[in-house]
């Protein structure tokens, strides 16, 4: 179907797995029904698919065992990653690589397993796919095909994925994936205590320039609105569009008064941005902020809050930040 497979770069390895941007994300049927359906396939007690950063291998979807991750340097998949197709142990107490490993040693006691990478279309190996037995078992051509296609089936839902969280008009991610990201941060937030900051822009009169110029010109402003953002976004920054008009920017490790300062960061670079066609067409955008608390601390509170600073800013005004205490 594609690639080269890049063995040996762990670097662009390492950003493979950032770019599917999948760690820790809760689970989603697609996956569970992949592994449900391989252990069945397999006759086999576990199947999962994973993904192997630098120090994780954290479970997509797992059936037969209830774990979420494991360190890298106990993984058996770690092992799979690092080879181009097939890794399998068909009896791990005759390999003295895996005979003392706890989990052979010891319960769940395996003894087999099957594993293949999953190659991203530039040809890095983020994860695997793979089925655990506690039997010994012998391996076939057969089998190897089999894993081979649910690979196949499992690298296309990961695509999928990927581009279903990308906007298509601005790059951005799109409203489910900053949800998505915005629920992580939040139990960051109640677990750690770390301040955490939301911010939601709006275009200011934003009708009347698609009416004056047409939908063609309006879809210039929010690409070149939402590259000046991009161009001054600080990397653990996040910035999603979340409707036609709107946008949110997530400001970890945050709390208000910085946060006001990057919201003007961005506000400026929207104010200063400008498009090809028409280089004069000013455009601005207003700004709500505010901070997450544990008192309000469920998504739908928190974006509310902002939305309330945001209608702040536009009553003010517009080209402004308003933050809400
Ligand atoms: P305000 O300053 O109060 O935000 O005024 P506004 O005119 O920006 O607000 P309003 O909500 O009345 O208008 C938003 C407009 O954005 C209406 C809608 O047609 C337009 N819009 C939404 N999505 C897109 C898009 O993808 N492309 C274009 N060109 N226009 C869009
Ligand atoms: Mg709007
Ligand atoms: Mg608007």
């Amino acid at each position: 179907m594609f690639h080269d497979i890049k063995l040996g770069d762990e670097g662009g390895r390492l950003a493979a797995v950032a770019r599917y941007d999948i760690m820790d994300t809760p689970s989603e049927p697609q996956f569970d029904n992949i592994v449900s359906l391989l252990k069945t396939i397999f006759k086999a007690p576990i199947a999962l698919i994973s993904i192997i950063d630098d120090r994780r291998q954290w479970y997509k979807a797992i059936d037969g065992a209830s774990l979420v991750e494991i360190p890298r340097d106990t993984s058996f998949c770690n092992y799979t990653i690092q080879s181009a197709d097939i890794f399998a142990i068909e009896d791990m107490t005759l390999d003295p690589r895996f005979v003392d490993h706890p989990m052979v040693a010891e319960a769940p006691h395996l003894r087999s397993y099957l594993g293949i990478p999953l190659t991203s279309p530039d040809g890095y190996n983020i994860g695997t796919i793979c089925i655990l037995d506690t039997q010994p078992r012998r391996f076939g051509p057969d089998d190897y095909a089999t894993l081979r296609q649910f690979a196949a089936v499992a690298i296309t839902q990961f695509e999928l994925r990927q581009i279903a969280s990308r906007d298509g008009l601005t790059g951005l991610a799109t409203r489910r994936a900053f949800t998505e990201a915005a629920e992580r941060e939040l139990s960051r937030f109640l677990r750690h205590g770390q301040p955490v900051t939301l911010v939601i822009f709006d275009l200011d009169r934003f009708k009347s320039i698609n009416d004056t110029y047409g939908h063609g010109i309006g879809d210039a402003v929010l690409k070149s609105a939402s590259a000046a953002c991009e161009a001054v976004k600080r990397n653990e920054e996040q910035i999603g569009r979340i409707g036609g008009e709107e946008f949110a920017i997530l400001l970890v490790n945050t709390g208000l008064p910085e946060a006001k300062t990057a919201a003007e960061r961005f506000r400026k670079a929207i104010e200063d941005a400008t498009i090809r066609e028409v280089p004069d067409l000013p455009f601005t955008a207003s700004f709500g902020l505010a901070q997450c608390n544990a008192e309000a601390s469920d998504l739908a509170t928190w974006l509310d809050r902002a939305d309330k600073a945001l209608y702040a800013a536009k009553a003010q005004g517009r080209n402004r930040c308003c933050l809400l205490y």
